[in-house]
Order: structure tokens, then C-alpha cells, then sequence
């Protein structure tokens, strides 16, 4: 991922702010030296239709041509449904099981933030399972809010 060097420190990790005063770790790095491109925000929408009562619906939605730094997850239905996510690209899943979304999603006004971000790799897929728990048809948008990184 892009990075560049820290302008205030200059890449040296510690800044003297007077003569007067010892070093001091860069407040603007962090002491890191370098600063981490932020990315430009992007959002996956995933809308699917479930019929009444189905298990285990597959999904996928491909990752574009830049890695993705998922930071935010969203959710509106016409009816409580669950979701497995899975990493495509490695297999790797966010849940044991399917989850409820009002365990898992918040929506647009008060999303969920991910307690650690997570990076999908470019061209590789978010992916999962969904099952509805309303017992009628349920038209589901799940968002994956989040940063495109170069
Ligand atoms: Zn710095």
C-alpha cells in the first residue's frame, strides 16, 4: 500500500519543538516516519431478493481493480434475514455462523465499524451465505463502506 514520508518529521520519527525541550516522538506519524495513503472511499452494495424462509443463499460481489479496506458494515431489508461473509479470494470467514444482521450490521445512519478494518485484495471477491428468518420475500442491500487503497 502507498505510503508516503512523514512532511512534518521528515521521516526522522522525532520532532524537537524547541531548543529548550527534549525530541520527541512525531505527533504527526505517530513516530512511524511515514504516513499510510488514507484511500478514497468506496462503497460495496450487495441487493439481493431471498425468497421466504430460504438457507444458506450463496452470494459474491467482486473486488475491483484496487485493494479494499473494509470499515463499515450496513444493512436494510424488508425482514430480519442472517449472513456468513467470507474473504473469496482466501477463504477466510467473519463468523462461525450465519449471524443475524442485528448482530452483525448497522445501517447508513449509525453503521457498524468494523473493530479492526479488514482488506479484501483487488479482484477478489466478498462472499457468503444469507439466509431469511421473515418467512416472506426479503429484498436485502448489504453495504460494504470502506476505502479503495492504490
Ligand atoms: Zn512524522
Amino acid at each position: 500500500m502507498a505510503q508516503q514520508v512523514c512532511p512534518f518529521c521528515q521521516g526522522k520519527k522525532v520532532v524537537q519543538l524547541s531548543p529548550a525541550s527534549p525530541p520527541q516522538l512525531c505527533p504527526v506519524c505517530n513516530g512511524m516516519g511515514v504516513l499510510e495513503d488514507p484511500g478514497l472511499f468506496f462503497v460495496y452494495e450487495i441487493t439481493l431478493q431471498l425468497a421466504a424462509n430460504v438457507k444458506q443463499f450463496p452470494f459474491q460481489q467482486n473486488i475491483l481493480n484496487r485493494p479494499f479496506r473494509w470499515l463499515f458494515a450496513m444493512a436494510t431489508s424488508t425482514g430480519p434475514f442472517s449472513a456468513l461473509i467470507q474473504d473469496g479470494s482466501t477463504q477466510r470467514n467473519f463468523s462461525n455462523q450465519e449471524v443475524h444482521v442485528n448482530n452483525l450490521f448497522g445501517n447508513s445512519q449509525n453503521p457498524f465499524p468494523l473493530l479492526t478494518p479488514y482488506q479484501f485484495n483487488q479482484k477478489g471477491q466478498i462472499s457468503g451465505t444469507m439466509s431469511d428468518l421473515s418467512g416472506a420475500p426479503n429484498n436485502v442491500r448489504m453495504a460494504f463502506a470502506g476505502v479503495e487503497l492504490n
